[in-house]
C-alpha cells in the first residue's frame, strides 16, 4: 500500500474523487489542487501529432512542447516482423523518453489484437497473427516505455480484429478460441511487461460490450493479475456508465459530463458505494505517482540517435520475400536504375487514425539512391498519384502519361525498382480495406513495367499482407518493408544494396488470395444484419488455418530470405520426459554457412502427436533472433514451460495439460522445419470432461472411466464393452442410453450409471 495514495485519498472531496473516476484526460486542474502534475494521454510521443499535423497545433501546445517533434519509429506490425525482443525494447525505450519529454504520461500503445484478416484497417498497429509472438514483443515494448516512468497502455481488450462497425459489432467467439488466441497475448504481455494501464475495446464480446463485460474484466484482474487502471476506448462507454463500473472498468477515456452525474446518483441511491469509488481513485492515484517522477524528464532528446535507431529497426523489419539472385545490388555495377512510383519520394511509412504520426526526419528512398548511385544514373517516374498529396488533379499528368513514362524508364534501365503499397487514408483506424489487392493504379503500373524488363524489383509498403501472387513469379525480387517509420525509404535502399541485411521474417501469413483466408466467410464483406461477427475459424487463425486446411500460402508465417545461409544442428533437450510444471530447455546450434554476416530467427513449434483434441498441426511456442558472422556458430537456448503445453478446456473452464508425446519442431518458418525431437509429457490433467451424455467411446478409451467403474461394474461387463463387436457399435451411443437397453452381459443399470457419473463429476 502506498501511503502517499492513502494520504491523498483522505484529502480529496467526494466531488474530486468523482472527477478522478469519470475520465482520465480531463482532470489536470483537479490533480493540481492536490499537488499532482497533469499529463497527456496520447497515442504518440507528443500530443497533437497523432491525427493532426504538429505544425497546426495551437501555439500554446507547441510552446509547451518546446517545438518538439517526435521520431516516427516502425509500426507494431513492422516491429512484429523483426521478431526481436531486444530491439523492440530499445525502440520503446526511445519512444518512452520522447513521451516523457513531451509530457505524455500515458502512451496509448501497444495493441496486441490478432491479425485475423489482412483486411483489418488497423493491422499496422498489431504485431502478429500469433498470440505468443504478439504477447512477447508487447511485453518487451511495455517494459521499454515504462522504464521512463511513462505508462504503456495495452489495448484493445479484446477481440477487436476488425474496424468495420467496431463500435457496435458483437464478436462471437468460442470460449476456447477466446482464451487460446485472443486473450493469450494480453496475458503474456501483462506477465512480462506489467503495463500500468489496459484499454478495453469498442466491440461487444459474446453479447456484452468489452468495457462492461464482467467475465472479461474478471479474467484480466483475477487470472492475469492486472492491478493497474482499466480505461475504456475513447467515447466507448454506452449510456449506462455504472454498468461498466460494476463490471470492473475504472475510467473513461473522454469527457462525458453524464458520467459524473451518474456516479453521483448511484452514490446517492446506494447502488455504488464510496468504497468502490475509492478503489478506482486509488488505482488512478497510484498511476499518477508512477508517472509523476520529474527526475526522469530528460533535458533533451538525442534525436539523431533516435533517427539512427528508427533506421536500424526498419532494416531489421524488412522481409525479403523473393530474390532470384539479383540482390544485393552493387552500386558500382547496377547501371542505370529506374525508380518507379511516387512513394520513392513520398514514402508510405505510417497508417491512418489515432496512431498516425508525422515523422520528424523523413528519409525517402530516392534521396538514398541518389547518394548511393548518383543522380545521373537514376530515371525517376512517379507512375501513380498519391491521394490528396500531389497537387490538383487538373495539374497532373494523366494516368496514361504516367504509365508510359514508367514503361519507358523501365525499358531504358538496367534495373527497375517499383515502390508500391497503400497510402494512409486507405489503411486506417475506423474502417477496413475494401479488398486484398494493391491499388488499381499500382496494379496497372506493375503489369506494364513487368512487361518491359525481367529485372524488376518490388518494394512493398503496407501494414498487413497484400496480394502479391501475380508478381511472385515475374518479379526478380520482392522486398516487404511494412510500415516501418520515418527511415523506411533509406532502410529499403540499404537492404537492396546490401548495406544492411534483410532482417525481417513474416509475423503473418501472405495467402495467395483472399478466399483462402480463415475469416473469409465471416468478415464484413458479408455483413450480418444482427452485427454479429462469427469467429467461425475458431482457434484456426493464421498459419494454424493454412496448415490444417493444407492451403499453400504464397509466403508462410515466419518466412523471410537472407543474403547468407544457415545450418541448424545438434538439437537437444535437457529432458525428454517431463511433468506439466517442469521447465524444459531446448538447445540448437546455428551456424552462418555463407559469406556475409546475417541474422536468423529460430522458431520453435510444438505438436502433440497423441492429442484427443482438435488441435493445430503446430503452434509457435518460443523464438529467438540470432546474429552471426560468416562461419560463426551460436547455441540458441529456448525454454518451454507449462504455458507452452497448455490447452484451454471449455468443459472445465480452465487451462490443462494433455498427456502425450509432443514433437518439438525447430524451423526457419512455419513451413520450413529443419529439426525435430520428442518430449513425453505425463499428465493426469484432462482437457475434456466426461458427461453421461457423451459418446460411449469414452467407455473403452478413457482410463478415468475404467477407474470410476471399478467396484461398480463387474469386470466382465467392462471387458464386454471393450471387446465385443456390439460394443463398437454402442460406442456411438451416448452412454447414458446404455442403461436403458438390455445387452445381456453388457447391461449397465441406471443405478450403476449414476454412481459412475458421480465419481466422474468434475
Ligand atoms: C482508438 C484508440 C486510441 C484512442 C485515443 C480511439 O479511437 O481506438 O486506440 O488510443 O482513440 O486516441
Amino acid at each position: 500500500m502506498d501511503t502517499r495514495v492513502e494520504e491523498l485519498l483522505k484529502q480529496l472531496t467526494l466531488e474530486e474523487k468523482i472527477e478522478f473516476a469519470a475520465c482520465l484526460e480531463d482532470r489536470f486542474a483537479n490533480a493540481k489542487r492536490v499537488g499532482l502534475e497533469g499529463f497527456y494521454t496520447c497515442d504518440n510521443t507528443n500530443p497533437y501529432n497523432s491525427m493532426y499535423d504538429m505544425q497546426a497545433a495551437p501555439w500554446e501546445v507547441r510552446k509547451q512542447l518546446k517545438g518538439f517533434f517526435g521520431t516516427c519509429f516502425p509500426q507494431m506490425a513492422a516491429l512484429g516482423n523483426t521478431w526481436d525482443e531486444a530491439l523492440t525494447y530499445e525502440v520503446a525505450d526511445a519512444q518512452g523518453q520522447e513521451a516523457k519529454y513531451g509530457n505524455v504520461g500515458v502512451l496509448l500503445r501497444p495493441g496486441v489484437n490478432m491479425k485475423r484478416s489482412p483486411l483489418c484497417g488497423r493491422n499496422f498497429e498489431y504485431f502478429s497473427e500469433d498470440p505468443v509472438l504478439a504477447g512477447e514483443l508487447a511485453g518487451s515494448y511495455i517494459r521499454g516505455v515504462q522504464k521512463n516512468k511513462v505508462a504503456a497502455c495495452l489495448k484493445h481488450y479484446a477481440v477487436n480484429s476488425q474496424e468495420y462497425e467496431r463500435m457496435s459489432t458483437d464478436a462471437r467467439v468460442s470460449e476456447r478460441a477466446l482464451h487460446e488466441i485472443y486473450l493469450r497475448p494480453f496475458q503474456i504481455a501483462i506477465e512480462k511487461g506489467d503495463p500500468w494501464t489496459v484499454m478495453t475495446s469498442y466491440n461487444k464480446v459474446n453479447g456484452t460490450y468489452a468495457h462492461a463485460n464482467r467475465e472479461l474484466l474478471d479474467v484480466l484482474r483475477r487470472d492475469f493479475r492486472f492491478d493497474g487502471v482499466v480505461m475504456s476506448d475513447c467515447m466507448a462507454v454506452h449510456y449506462d456508465k455504472m454498468q461498466a463500473h460494476a463490471a470492473g472498468l475504472d475510467v473513461e477515456l473522454d469527457m462525458s459530463y453524464i458520467h459524473r452525474n451518474q456516479i453521483r446518483d448511484a452514490l446517492n441511491d446506494g447502488s455504488f458505494l464510496e468504497k468502490q469509488l475509492d478503489d478506482i481513485v486509488r488505482r488512478v492515484l497510484t498511476l499518477y505517482f508512477k508517472i509523476n517522477d520529474q527526475a526522469q524528464i530528460p533535458d533533451e532528446i538525442d534525436l539523431q540517435a533516435h533517427h539512427a535507431l528508427a533506421l536500424r529497426a526498419a532494416e531489421a523489419a524488412a522481409v525479403l520475400l523473393k530474390n532470384n539472385g539479383i540482390l544485393p545490388l552493387d552500386p558500382k555495377t547496377a547501371g542505370t536504375v529506374a525508380v518507379i512510383g511516387a512513394y520513392a519520394k513520398q514514402p508510405q511509412y505510417m497508417g491512418g487514425g489515432s496512431g498516425h504520426m508525422t515523422g520528424r526526419q523523413i528519409d525517402c528512398a530516392y534521396d538514398a539512391l541518389e547518394a548511393l548511385v548518383g543522380k545521373d544514373r537514376l530515371l525517376y517516374a512517379p507512375a501513380y498519384h498519391i491521394s490528396g498529396r500531389d497537387g490538383e488533379p487538373g495539374e497532373l499528368p494523366s494516368e496514361d502519361q504516367l504509365l508510359e513514362e514508367a514503361a519507358a524508364a523501365a525499358r531504358r534501365a538496367d534495373v527497375t525498382l517499383v515502390f508500391t503499397g497503400y497510402d494512409f487514408p486507405h489503411e486506417s483506424e475506423g474502417y477496413d480495406r475494401p479488398d486484398y489487392l494493391l491499388p488499381a493504379a499500382h496494379r496497372r503500373v506493375l503489369e506494364k513495367v513487368l512487361q518491359q524488363s525481367d529485372r524488376v524489383i518490388l518494394i512493398v509498403s503496407t501494414g498487413a499482407a497484400v496480394q502479391l501472387t501475380e508478381y511472385a513469379q515475374r518479379a526478380a525480387a520482392i522486398l516487404y518493408t511494412g510500415l516501418s517509420g520515418e527511415a523506411e525509404g533509406k532502410a529499403a535502399v540499404n537492404v537492396l544494396f546490401g548495406l544492411a541485411e534483410p532482417g525481417g521474417r513474416l509475423s503473418e501469413t501472405f495467402p495467395r488470395r483472399i478466399e483462402d483466408t480463415p475469416a473469409y466467410l465471416n468478415y464484413p464483406q458479408f455483413p450480418d444484419p444482427a452485427q454479429q461477427v462469427v469467429y467461425g475459424e475458431d482457434i484456426f487463425i493464421g498459419y494454424r488455418w493454412y496448415d490444417a486446411r493444407k492451403i499453400e500460402p504464397l509466403y508462410p508465417f515466419g518466412y523471410g530470405l537472407s543474403y547468407t545461409s544457415f545450418r541448424y544442428d545438434a538439437l537437444r533437450l535437457d529432458k525428454t520426459a517431463c511433468l506439466p510444471d517442469d521447465t524444459v530447455t531446448v538447445r540448437v546450434d546455428v551456424t552462418n554457412t555463407g559469406e556475409r554476416a546475417g541474422s536468423d530467427v529460430v522458431q520453435l513449434y510444438l505438436r502433440n502427436r497423441d492429442t484427443k483434441l482438435c488441435l493445430p498441426r503446430k503452434q509457435l511456442k518460443a523464438f529467438a533472433k540470432v546474429e552471426l558472422q560468416p562461419g560463426e556458430t551460436k547455441t540458441v537456448e529456448l525454454q518451454l514451460s507449462r504455458r507452452a503445453l497448455e490447452v484451454y478446456s471449455a468443459n472445465l473452464h480452465k487451462w490443462v495439460v494433455e498427456q502425450g508425446c509432443y514433437e518439438i519442431l525447430i524451423g526457419r518458418s512455419s513451413r520450413e522445419i529443419l529439426l525435430q525431437a520428442e518430449l513425453c509429457v505425463s499428465s493426469g490433467e484432462k482437457p475434456y470432461g466426461i458427461s453421461a451424455f457423451g459418446s460411449g467411446t469414452w467407455v473403452v478409451t478413457d482410463e478415468r472411466f475404467e477407474e470410476a467403474c471399478r467396484g461398480i461394474l463387474p469386470e466382465e461387463t467392462q471387458q464386454y464393452f471393450k471387446n465385443s463387436n456390439l460394443a463398437s457399435m454402442c460406442m456411438s451411443l451416448p452412454w447414458d442410453r446404455l442403461a436403458e437397453v438390455d445387452l445381456g452381459q453388457g447391461k449397465i443399470t441406471r443405478e450403476q450409471l449414476n454412481a459412475i457419473v458421480e465419481k466422474l463429476a468434475w
